[in-house]
């Protein structure tokens, strides 16, 4: 029988080859394409609004009759039309229109616009606003629907969605769309089934609650957003799946490096990071490829555990390679194994995209002969010519930056290529758990859910940047005590060499103001030679102050630095400045965390900065950052697509995540549904496992 998905929009009137291939471009081919190209909001244009009662800001209906159309020359071309009701005026202005356009808006026509009201130099005016000639009577009240709005872009107006999928909704009755979802779910959460869902979202009943329309809170969108999530989480399930057809191999804990190691250290392990080690070693021990993510907070000591998994590994024979989103984090990580791993006779390599000629030849001939036990690098890590002897583990230290298809690349790297190696992921701060259940579906979780003994809270001050001066006393005060401090400049700007320019002139100026400190500077632009010196010499006490960019966000480790200023917090996510903040706090003495502002704060500046300040629990920070900036900018990922969905809004519907979480793996032994929910929500993307 013949689908909505087997039907070709060109089937539609007006739509011929060229508009065909626009909708192509939106990942729009059939009937059922155009319909899950839902409206993700409404206009309410149930109403004429007098154009007398008109406020600047308002988004209204008007009607009345053209007073006059005038061409307006000046800077920008323009065509003013002059609207009048009995309550008072409007203009309509358009920079870009037609011959016909302008010939057909003469004195005396009916016009009924929608626009939002500006100011303007005629008065309040509508730019651009959908308008109709000589309109048709209004529906009464009680009769009018609301007006949804469609996010198609690209050369295809509002008034051409909404009559092309006006024109599919008239092929449901004949063809309806396949619903996947068990009556039984369908009934317990009072769900409308997926053809009723679709034409009651495109197309709202006059009688349909208006309020909950709008929030996106009414059953039939609930019933989208439901489908929706669980095609995502389908869609990571169906990664995991891949990885894991592939054997891998087990590495079955030999030999006595571990406790060589733990002997070695001058602590021991907390319970946290015992009961971590723990999944780890069991995932690590079977013949299927680990997929396991490590959540902490700051500081509860992911690098010791990831330590530990790289030894079982090389116990057992086998590489591994730990990759860092970038240089500065990843050098870290190669001091720390070094110190740690060449006491054991365990030889480490290093590649990042700067090691070039000789260095890189050397390293590649190591890591090709499997004389490294452990390959340390950015992504650089994965290019084509690096060919691994043995490598049968992947540590990522990720600061959420690695994507599914990268996870899926991985496959192809482990050992003769058939044996897909074993991923652990390092995530670098705290992600809420509902989050982490959605964007990470396809990984197991593990969290270490305790700090080592001993640290000190650290004291949170928020201050505007007027009080710069004692903001510098502090510094001298606490360096004459022994002390040391960061001083972190961010800029709005994502230009890097900006950013460098500023904590260039910053490191000048404070150096300047403080003699007797030894003032040392570190940003990205730096050779990674000279940033280790840098670090080296902060790390040994040489420098007093470190005036650094963002660059020191992760990682690094100077139990003596107590005290960190923060300029411009405003302009960063809480997450980011929770890792800042965690810079100090790691040593004997009570730390600080100076926040210098730049006033006015919005709202939500405050909010945020209040949050920080009330708490060092990075799970309950990162909770006010989803709420506050949502997914997208808690994991870092805007960009990339992940997490970005048609209907669902993650603070709004968080609430199905957990029953989605429940539903879907039973659903994978469906191949056939999963393929189609993941096809219908997800399209192309899935394609490129872009999400
Ligand atoms: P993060 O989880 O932020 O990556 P790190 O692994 O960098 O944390 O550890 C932070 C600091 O705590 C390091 O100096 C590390 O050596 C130390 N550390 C790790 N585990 C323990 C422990 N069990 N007891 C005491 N100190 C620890
Ligand atoms: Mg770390």
């Amino acid at each position: 029988m013949t689908s909505l998905d087997d039907i070709p929009v060109t089937q539609l009137k007006g739509v011929g080859n060229a508009l065909a291939e626009k909708l192509a471009k939106l990942g729009i081919a059939s009937l059922q394409d155009l319909l899950f190209h839902l409206p993700h909001r409404y206009e309410d244009r149930t109403r004429i609004v007098p154009m007398g009662n008109l406020r600047i800001g308002d988004v209204a209906v008007v009607e009345g009759e053209v007073m006059k159309a005038d061409l307006i020359m000046g800077r920008r071309r323009s065509l003013q039309v002059t609207l009048r009701d009995n309550s008072g005026f409007l203009v309509m202005r358009f920079f870009h229109f037609n011959a016909a356009q302008k010939n057909q808006l003469n004195e005396g026509v009916r016009v009924r616009c929608y626009g939002e009201v500006r100011p303007g130099r005629a008065g309040y005016e509508f730019y651009h606003p959908e308008y109709q000639v000589n309109p048709p009577p209004m529906p009464a009240e009680g009769e009018a629907t609301l007006t949804p709005v469609y996010p198609l872009t690209e050369g295809i107006q509002q008034p051409r969605a909404r009559s092309l999928c006006q024109q599919a909704l008239g092929y449901l009755q004949r063809f309806p769309i396949r619903d996947w979802l068990p009556q039984g779910f369908l009934a317990e959460y009072q769900l409308p089934g997926i053809t009723e869902a679709v034409q009651l979202v495109h197309s709202p009943p006059t009688n349909a609650p208006v309020n909950l329309l709008m929030e996106g809170r009414h059953p039939a969108q609930q019933r989208l957003v439901m489908e929706e999530l669980l095609a995502h989480q389908l869609s990571l399930l169906q990664v995991r799946e891949q990885i894991q057809a592939r054997e891998a191999l087990p590495l079955l804990p030999t030999g006595d490096l571990p406790e060589r190691f733990l002997e070695s250290l001058p602590f021991s392990l907390t319970g946290a990071q015992r009961h971590v080690l723990a999944d780890i070693r069991q995932d690590l021990s079977q013949p299927l490829p680990m997929l396991r993510l490590v959540q902490g907070d700051v500081g509860s000591g992911k690098t010791v555990v990831a330590a530990l998994a790289a030894l079982q590994a090389i116990g057992a024979g086998a590489q591994v390679a730990l990759m860092a989103p970038t240089e500065i984090l990843a050098e870290q990580h190669l001091q720390n194994f070094r110190a740690w791993l060449e006491p054991l006779g365990i030889r480490l390599a290093w590649l990042s995209g700067k090691v070039k000629g000789k260095a890189r030849q050397e390293a590649l001939d190591v890591v090709r002969s499997g004389e490294a036990g452990v390959v340390i690098g950015t992504h650089a890590l994965f290019q084509n010519e690096v060919e691994f002897h043995r490598l049968a583990l992947v540590i990522v230290d990720e600061q959420h930056r690695f994507g599914v298809h990268q996870r899926l690349a991985l496959r192809e790297k482990g050992v003769g290529g058939a044996l897909a190696p074993h991923q652990l992921i390092m995530t670098a701060t705290p992600i809420p758990r509902t989050l982490a259940m959605s964007a990470y579906a396809d990984l197991d979780t593990s969290v270490i859910d305790e700090l080592p003994p001993g640290r000190k809270p650290i004291e949170t001050i928020v201050i505007p940047d007027s009080r710069r001066e004692d903001v510098i006393e502090r510094v001298r005060g606490a360096c004459r005590e022994g002390r040391q401090a960061y001083w972190v400049c961010t800029l709005i700007e994502e230009s890097e060499a900006l950013q460098c320019q500023a904590a260039e002139v910053t490191a000048q100026e404070l150096a300047e103001r403080l003699p007797d400190l030894k003032v040392g500077l570190v940003h990205g632009r730096l050779k990674a030679q000279e940033k280790a010196a840098v670090m080296e010499q902060f790390k040994v006490g040489e420098l007093d102050l470190l005036v650094a960019t963002t660059v020191i966000e992760v990682g690094v480790d100077v139990p003596n630095a107590s005290l960190i200023i923060i300029e411009n917090p405003e302009r960063l996510g809480l997450a980011q400045l929770h890792q800042l903040r965690g810079r100090v706090g790691r040593g004997e003495q009570a730390s600080f965390c100076v926040l210098m502002y730049h006033p006015p704060l919005s709202f939500n500046g405050k909010a945020r900065l209040q949050a920080l300040r009330d708490s060092q629990d990075g799970f309950f920070i990162a909770e006010k950052d989803l709420e506050i900036r949502g997914p997208g900018e808690v994991l870092g990922t805007r960009q990339t697509g992940m997490m970005q969905f048609r209907l669902a809004d993650f603070e709004r519907d968080k609430g199905w995540i957990e029953p989605v979480r429940e539903m879907a793996p039973g659903l994978m032994a469906h191949p056939d549904i999963v393929q189609a929910l993941v096809r219908r929500w997800l399209g192309e993307k899935i394609r490129y496992g872009d999400v």
